[in-house]
């Protein structure tokens, strides 16, 4: 498995639009995009940093992931994206180490990418997403 960088850190908000005001008019970040994926019952914004980015999570409906998380434990960082070079033999490889999958084959995420991810109960608390760009 090789790691080569980080892709996104993703933000959990109650509204992209409110968090726009610090991320985009204060910080002065460039909003690229904006895609809700139906699935996941959530809308995303990036806001590229260099070559890594801020993902902008809003949840679309009350029993989505991120609303849950929000409920829990505030707004706030709710995971680190990293690339990996082959997502399903880094899975292989974590699953063999003992490391509990939430995905244990990737899906389709925001951005043409395949997505998966780890669970913080092995990962310090930290919600991992591994992906690959296809
Ligand atoms: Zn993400």
């Amino acid at each position: 498995m090789k790691i080569e960088r980080v892709d996104h850190i993703g933000v959990a908000v109650n509204s992209i639009d409110a968090a726009l005001k610090f991320f985009r008019d204060t910080l002065g970040l460039k909003l690229e995009g904006s895609e809700t994926v139906a699935e996941q019952k959530v809308t995303t914004a990036f806001l590229p940093v260099g070559d890594t980015e801020v993902e902008l999570l809003q949840s679309t409906a009350p029993d989505g992931p991120i609303a849950g998380f929000i409920e829990k434990k505030g707004e706030g960082v709710q995971h680190i994206a990293f690339v990996v070079d082959n997502i399903e033999e880094a899975l292989k490889e974590m699953e063999a180490k003992g490391i509990r999958l939430i995905d244990k084959v990737p899906r389709m995420g925001a951005g043409g990418k395949k997505i998966a991810f780890i669970h913080p109960k092995d990962t310090y608390g930290v919600l991992v997403e591994l992906c690959q760009k296809i």
